[in-house]
């Protein structure tokens, strides 16, 4: 798999942002706690985690005895694999609200996500939890670069979802201003950014990228709104898309992570070195596994993310399975902060492929078609294994500016895919450029990979 690249140094003035704007600021001296330090207050903190679910939960009190493990089993952060799994399943099967570790009339907020089968799922705080949440989400914005003073415009939905309200009560932590934009109307926020003049956008990355081209659209130049520096998470991305994003706003972007089923974002963030988001292991106990053999995986290896809470009252979580991919970096940063660091998500576990015994994820193909100029990202994989070996054949769209009825042409640009796929996954496939607007749109999330192997063996 394609290595992520790192950045040596922290991000230098750039755009609106001045190195004052850069300096490195910690909001709490937890953040740097040596790893002795952090590993005594890990296990005190997860030993009350499993004993408060041990008595609380009853779906968990059953795990733990099926497992054959009590709470007094746990002696060393080790015995973390004693422990079972919790998966999305085990909080569907939970509907609504029983997985809760406190009386329901001590809950201070419920949130969920909507997922895309399927019923909802909810999760829920206490006020304590809400409180460290808001701390937790201050902490990775102002490690980029966030301050009293700026003015923050939250381009992401507020409701159920916990990205809108997580965001919110972060940036009022740190003690900035909002602009409560919310999602949707994308005009609007063309003209709330323009004339109130925010210093930083919140969203995910996608729409920032929509913002940038309805920005355009009505005749404003997305570089010359005065924003300054963004936080992007909520979905996975690429580094090609965070340059585009960058270039289009003149602005440095940060990459966060977070999941509702842990907390919401708040789990991970980047510094100014962005070199990996640093994860609060204070709050949050992370491994990284084979997805198939649920072993840890060698050390900085690709894998899927696992976190157990240690801090949650409302809702504690053992050993979450993510079906996030991404790999750990336990150097130290030159930030002063001890949180491990995760690379960004290069995918999930349920849309890898093996392909001829290769991991290849839909995103590395996206990442590709990205860096080569003349391409839409509009694309769809198709898998088949016609004899003994696998094969993929990726069709492109053209945009219509770049179509041309030069045979030269095409084949120049088919060949150049062709290259940048083998380079960034490792494996050949085939190539077929499509004229513009011919593959299928979605309103919702794209289907992009057919793979008849698996209709086979069904
Ligand atoms: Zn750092």
């Amino acid at each position: 798999m394609a290595g992520v690249r790192l950045a040596a140094r922290p991000v230098a003035p750039h755009g609106k942002l001045t190195a004052f704007d850069l300096e490195n600021r910690i909001l709490s001296p937890d953040e740097c706690l040596s790893r002795c330090e952090l590993e005594a207050l890990q296990l005190a903190r997860l030993r009350q985690t499993v004993a408060r679910a041990y008595e609380r939960v009853p779906h968990y009190r059953d795990c733990l005895r099926r497992h054959g493990v009590g709470p007094d089993d746990v002696r060393s952060l080790n015995d973390i694999a004693r422990l079972p799994f919790t998966t999305k399943d085990d909080l569907r099967d939970n509907y609504p609200l029983g997985m809760l570790a406190v009386p329901r009339e001590n809950l201070a907020r419920v949130h969920g996500s909507s997922g895309t089968t399927g019923k909802p799922t909810f999760v829920a705080y206490t006020r304590t939890d809400l409180d460290t949440w808001a701390r937790l989400c201050a902490r990775f914005l102002t490690a980029g670069c966030l301050r009293p003073g700026h003015l923050v415009h939250i381009a992401f939905g507020y409701g159920l979802f916990t990205g809108g309200f997580g965001l919110h009560a972060g940036v009022e932590h740190v003690g900035a201003a909002i602009v409560p934009a919310a999602s949707g109307n994308t005009p609007r926020q063309v003209t709330l950014l323009h004339d109130l003049g925010a210093d930083v956008l919140i969203c995910t990355p996608s729409y920032a990228v929509n913002i940038a081209e309805v920005a355009a659209a009505e005749g404003i130049e997305p570089s010359e709104l005065p924003l300054k520096f963004a936080h992007f998470g909520g979905e996975p991305w690429t580094e090609d898309m965070r340059a585009q994003i960058e270039q289009a706003f003149g602005i440095v972007a940060f990459d966060n992570y977070g999941l509702s089923e842990i907390i919401g974002p708040g789990v991970s963030g980047e510094c100014v070195y962005r070199c990996g988001m640093h994860i609060q292991e204070d709050h949050f106990l992370v491994e990284c596994v084979d997805p198939d053999t649920l072993e840890p995986v060698a050390e900085g290896d690709y894998g899927e993310l696992v976190f157990t809470t240690l801090t949650k009252e409302a809702m504690p979580i053992l050993r979450y399975r993510t079906r996030d991919i991404s790999r750990l970096d336990r150097s130290p940063c030159a930030c002063g902060r001890t949180g491990v660091r995760m690379s960004r998500v290069v995918g999930r576990t349920d849309d890898m492929l093996i392909i001829r015994g290769v991991n290849v994820f839909p995103s590395q193909i996206e990442e590709a078609l990205l860096r080569v100029e003349g391409t839409a990202p509009q694309y769809l994989i198709e898998v088949d294994r016609p004899g003994s070996l696998d094969e993929v054949t990726v069709r492109v769209e053209i945009r219509p500016q770049d179509f041309s009825d030069k045979m030269s042409q095409m084949q120049a640009l088919r060949d150049r895919i062709d290259r940048e796929i083998h380079s960034v996954t490792g494996v050949r496939v085939t190539v077929e450029l499509v004229e513009p607007l011919t593959l299928e749109r979605y309103a919702g999330k794209a289907r992009r990979v057919i793979d008849r192997r698996v209709t086979r063996l069904q």
